[in-house]
């Protein structure tokens, strides 16, 4: 949706302090021609005053009151609008001004906020993979029924989008969903054991937030993806094939039904999937390292080992039950991993409870997103009770 006199785009950005929403008010720094409508994020209100110096939105939004406050009182001098809660990220989600919505927040809390921009008939620009897991069964139909494109940020679905470029229809085979294996690739169940947060948080390739990074060492943060992909690019979850690739070159594939595999290579940095959601189909300059193919030698690839790394079995399991399974996986891990962040659980307790969250959960076919949130909130509290009964 380029407007087309001067090829001006404008957008709004939902977690702009974070990994993913720093570095795409990189790539507005580097493309003129984007321009920022809106942004929020959480409560870093510093963060955000700088941002809103430098980008010039009209509307800003922070979670806490108490922040917005604070923001409100740091920016009186000049003409901007700070909104506060659920309630100011849906007044951003469907902002006259803005044409695409970037969801660069973590968590099930940007459903809503999707599902708004949508009804407006803004195109998404998805990184928060967490709505497709939890609703993708609310998204893509809807997104199709008001003509809005789901333009993907996560990586390995960029590769895919990019490898799907000028193939009308689906003639997708199979997804080859790339994974660079995390920095516990190879290691045995007893070693993982005694892995520490910090050793969690050492990412082999990728620089990202700290809950995504430790997702990748367990595998779960694949987990998620074979879900995003499946809502995404409409196949079965046996098309999805993970491959373990610790080189990161690779960002993902498409074999199509003759057997030709199309893939994209690039090296691992977000800003090239975010530039291409953004300005898709154009391709836009952008400088930085190439991929040298001398100087890689070779690119290697593993088969996942899901009986260490078990949260990529339950990922499947989860998928495989649908309904709100996927919710209860999600929010489980998005728990656990709080807690081992925290200090609280060892590692290899969060497989253990993910794993338990669903044995005790009764699937719900088709959640409304009342439903899914209330599904969130249930796991919550049986993972809240499992920690207070003596973890
Ligand atoms: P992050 O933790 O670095 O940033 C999250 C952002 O969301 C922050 O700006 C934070 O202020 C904001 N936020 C959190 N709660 C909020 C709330 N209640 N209201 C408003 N803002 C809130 O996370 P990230 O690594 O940038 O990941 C963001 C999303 O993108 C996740 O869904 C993640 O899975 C996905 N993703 C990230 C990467 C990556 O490289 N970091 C890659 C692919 C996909
Ligand atoms: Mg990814």
């Amino acid at each position: 949706m380029n407007d087309e006199r001067n090829g001006s785009k404008s957008i709004a950005i939902l977690g702009s302090t974070g990994s993913i929403g720093t570095q795409t008010l990189e790539v507005v720094r580097n493309n003129p021609q984007l321009q920022v409508a809106a942004l929020a994020a959480n409560s870093s209100v510093e963060k955000l005053e700088a941002q809103v110096r430098e980008f010039h939105p009209k509307m800003v939004g922070m979670w806490t009151e108490k922040a917005a406050e604070d923001l409100r009182i740091r920016i009186s001098d000049l003409d901007v609008k700070v909104v506060t809660g659920m309630e100011g990220l849906l007044e951003i989600a469907v902002l006259p001004e803005s044409q695409v919505l970037v969801t660069a927040i973590v968590g099930m809390i940007g459903i809503r906020p999707t599902i708004a921009a949508i009804e407006a008939g803004k195109d998404i620009a998805l990184a928060n993979k967490e709505t497709l897991v939890t609703a993708g069964h609310l998204i893509m139909p809807l997104a199709r029924e008001r003509g809005v494109s789901i333009l993907p940020v996560d990586s390995e679905h960029s590769a895919i989008f990019q490898s799907l470029n000028g193939e009308p229809g689906n003639r997708i085979e199979k997804i080859l969903l790339t994974a660079s294996g995390g920095p516990f690739r190879g290691r045995t169940r007893e070693q993982l054991a005694g892995m520490q947060v910090e050793d969690a948080l050492k990412h082999p390739n990728w620089s990202m937030g700290r809950k995504i990074t430790v997702d990748s060492s367990t595998l779960v943060n694949k987990g998620l993806e074979v879900m995003e992909a499946k809502w995404l690019f409409d196949v079965k979850l046996d098309q999805v094939q993970v491959v373990v690739h610790p080189q990161s070159i690779i960002h993902s594939a498409v074999q199509f039904v003759d057997g030709a595999i199309i893939a994209q290579l690039g090296m691992p940095d977000m800003k090239l999937p975010i530039q291409y959601a953004l300005f898709y189909p154009d391709r836009r300059p952008m400088d930085g390292k190439r991929v040298d193919l001398f100087e890689l030698q070779q690119l290697t690839f593993e088969k996942p080992d899901q009986e260490t790394f078990e949260g990529l079995k339950l990922a499947y399991q989860a998928a495989r039950q649908g309904g709100s399974m996927p919710t209860v996986f999600n929010a489980a891990n998005e728990k656990a991993v709080a807690l081992f962040l925290d200090k609280k659980i060892s590692y290899l307790q969060i497989p253990e409870l993910i794993g338990s969250a669903m044995e005790q959960h009764s699937v719900i076919k088709n959640p409304t997103v009342e439903q899914i949130l209330e599904a969130e909130q249930q796991t919550y509290e049986y993972i809240a009770g499992r920690i207070s009964y003596g973890w």
